[in-house]
């Protein structure tokens, strides 16, 4: 895949785009789908932690797959957030700071790496009507499919979580009382947000990335009726 460098994750109405998002030494590969009809702006990231490679297989293909015929609004998916850790296959941390990047949101512009990974992607969320955090169990960790909804955000927004959390082909949904993680970051701000696990133990299946492509989409058609 062929990326071109940008600052801004954007493309112009009816466009998609394929770039690496630079800031300073940091570079998050992002699809950005402008679709052709209007609706909300949605945020995907995954690979936060970089060996859930379930979540991350399903982003970089639903990348691919989904276009502006498709998409309403405008979807912005990270494809791999935690680079780092995905290439040293390191469970749950960042390789430059061995800190875990989804409990320093909404991070700092002059702090570590994982701090600095977690301002820009602050600034995506910031710019989205709403966000799903992609994960799933770690290298060495099974994990039952389920969502995580924001509980101690603002009722309108736990509420809208929690209905779109229903149309995920998932039996257990957790209302958390966190406050960290990306999820709960987004939502303390306003941004509506979920975090998804599907998959885990380092490998992923056909099966359940199909699994997570197919609830993305459901996600997808709930949001931008
Ligand atoms: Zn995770």
């Amino acid at each position: 895949m062929n990326f071109h460098q940008t600052s801004r994750a954007e493309a112009a109405p009816g466009q998609k785009t394929i770039a690496l998002l630079r800031e300073r030494d940091l570079s998050l590969p992002v699809t950005t789908i402008h679709g052709n009809r209007p609706g909300p702006r949605v945020l995907l990231t995954a690979g936060i932690h970089g060996c859930e490679y379930c979540s991350i297989q399903a982003a970089i293909e639903l990348a691919s797959e989904l276009d502006q015929d498709v998409v309403a609004g405008r979807l912005t998916i990270v494809h791999l957030a935690n680079a780092s850790g995905f290439s040293e296959r390191l469970s749950e941390i960042v390789a430059e700071d061995g800190k875990n990047l989804n409990r320093v949101f909404p991070g700092r512009d002059d702090g570590s790496q994982a701090e600095r990974l977690a301002h820009l992607i602050t600034s995506l969320q910031d710019d989205a009507d709403f966000y799903v955090d992609m994960h799933g169990g770690d290298l060495h960790e099974s994990m039952h499919p389920l969502v995580f909804i924001p509980g101690v955000a603002e009722k309108r927004i736990t509420d809208r979580a929690r209905e779109a959390a229903k149309v995920l082909d998932v039996d257990v949904r957790v209302l958390s009382s966190a406050t960290t993680g990306a999820y709960n970051s987004a939502a303390l701000r306003g941004v509506p947000s979920l975090l998804i696990e599907r998959g885990g133990n380092g490998v992923w299946s056909r099966a359940e990335v199909d699994a997570y492509k197919r609830d993305i989409r459901a996600l997808l058609a709930h949001l931008q009726l």
